[in-house]
């Protein structure tokens, strides 16, 4: 290591700018974001600072004359970007006053230089590579950026927020860490990240002894359920919050639909439990998994519920938010894609169009009885777009229902299994042959998208163009 990562208190004095163009603005933005003072020598002579915020501008100080006879007294650092001949030059003048100086992309002549920053407000991580590689730098800040929590920075104000009260309160500095430890880790830190500080202020508030609170068992009260939605299948389509439950996890209940590929990506010790319902086969039922869940986070356990798509979509995540409220323990819920949105992005289904679709509704027909209880008319509407979730055996009932209050037979429709997986199967046609589009389909899960927007699907343009390919072939013969 050459450089030594340090940070700088931009509070105590102004940083010298020299430079002009895009590099020196480039910078300008940099310093100014990081609540610097700055002052400026424009070595173009073009002071342009348009497209700055206003009152970031105002921490600029425009100098004018030469910057190698500049006054260097009260700066904290002298920085060159597009400054040409005069970075050497300044370069040196720093050095012989012992200034920290950076010309950029000249190391010779720099004895400090820029890492890449991830900026979590009083989070920061700094990435550097002794400058060799700035790609690589980006590329490993890109890598922590997916890493950290969004609101990483919340945590630490928190915590910065409350160090001192509870320092009066822990005489040990052990037992002092001990407890830090256990609020990061625990539900008060999980609820910082959540966006729920107030509940996280009131939750350390009611720490009566926090001694005890640090000293308590290992693993006592600290378990929690994240209710993850697994998205279509895809894992690429998790969200970074999913990723990082599932690499948090130490046991995972998970559906029969989330795939392989997804579990995949937990983390390798967590236990994994399938707790979902085949078809055909009952699962272990929904008061059974509710148990399971409250059990694993009584005992500590840091317990990911791991659904389809979205939890909130069609998954019974309701029941279990209120079985885990009941319980008094901690959760909380991460969106995941639903099956619906993810085979409108494969299949090119615009589920709302100008003009066309001005609604979508996601309605469950699971059996042919289900269907009997939905109310089709108000499903009329030609530009309202159908999501049909667990629709396949129903199919004739939900086509007879919507005939029935008058939705066009020539409705478009389309039977989508297994999307965003390699198998993924895409079934067009109008709403009269649904029930025979359903039986093309090779297995599920599949999704039933019915209305005009349909017809700018790829599976309909390709099967048009396919019709129109053979009435041409038919006509050539
Ligand atoms: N919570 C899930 C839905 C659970 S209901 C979600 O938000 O997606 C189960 C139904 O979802 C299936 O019967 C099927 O209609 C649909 N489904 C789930 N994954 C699917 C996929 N990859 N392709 C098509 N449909 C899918």
């Amino acid at each position: 290591m050459r450089f030594l990562p340090v940070f700088l208190d931009l509070q105590t004095g102004p940083i010298l700018l020299v430079g002009g163009g895009e590099l020196a603005r480039a910078k300008l933005r940099l310093l100014l974001s990081a609540g610097a003072r700055i002052r400026w020598y424009a070595t173009d002579g073009q002071h342009d600072v348009s497209g700055l915020d206003t009152p970031d501008a105002a921490r600029i100080e425009y100098a004018e004359g030469d910057p190698l006879t500049a006054d260097l007294s009260g700066l904290i650092a002298v920085l060159c970007a597009g400054a040409g001949e005069l970075g050497p030059a300044m370069s040196a003048r720093a050095k012989a006053v012992g200034l920290p100086v950076n010309v950029m992309d000249d190391l010779q002549h720099s004895t400090f230089i820029f890492p890449a920053i991830v900026d979590r407000g009083d989070v920061v991580v700094a990435v550097g590579t002794g400058g060799a590689s700035p790609v690589v730098a980006r590329r490993v800040r890109e890598r922590i950026e997916a890493m950290l929590p969004a609101r990483i920075g919340d945590l630490a104000t928190f915590i910065g927020r409350w160090r001192k009260s509870i320092h009066g309160r822990i005489a040990e500095f052990p037992l002092r860490r001990r407890f830090w430890e256990r609020v990061v880790d625990g539900p008060i830190g999980a609820l910082v990240l959540a966006g729920r500080a107030d509940e996280a202020e009131a939750a350390l508030k009611n720490i009566a002894d926090p001694s005890a609170f640090a000293g308590a068992q290992a693993g006592q009260a600290e378990g929690r359920v994240t209710l993850v939605g697994a998205g279509p299948g895809d894992p690429d389509l998790l969200t970074i919050k999913a990723l990082r439950a599932l690499q948090d996890a130490d046991i995972i209940f998970y559906d029969e639909l989330v795939s392989r590929q997804v579990l995949d990506r937990a983390r390798r010790d967590a236990a994994r439990v399938p707790v979902g319902r085949r078809v055909g086969k009952p699962g272990i039922g929904q008061d059974a998994i509710n148990r399971l869940l409250i059990d694993a986070a009584q005992s500590g356990q840091r317990a990911v519920r791991l659904k389809g798509g979205d939890p909130f979509v069609f998954g019974r995540g309701g029941e279990e938010v209120e079985a885990l409220r009941d319980a008094a323990v901690a959760y909380s819920v991460i969106p995941g894609i639903t099956a619906g949105l993810g085979a409108a992005a494969e299949f090119d289904v615009p589920l709302t169009f100008r003009g066309e679709a001005l609604r979508i509704t996601f309605l469950t027909a699971h059996k042919a009885k289900d269907a009997e209880t939905v109310d089709w008319t108000t499903l009329t509407d030609q530009k309202m777009t159908v999501v049909v979730y667990m629709g396949m055996t129903a199919a004739p009932a939900i086509r007879a229902g919507l005939l029935a209050v008058g939705r066009s037979p020539q409705t478009p429709v389309g039977v989508f299994a297994r999307a965003t997986r390699p198998d993924s199967q895409a079934v067009v046609g109008r709403l009269d042959e649904l029930p025979a589009l359903v039986r093309e389909i090779d297995g599920g899960p599949a999704i039933l998208v019915i209305g005009e927007v349909v017809a700018h699907s790829s599976p309909w343009r390709k099967a048009n163009l396919d019709s129109l390919l053979s009435n041409y072939l038919v006509a050539a013969e």
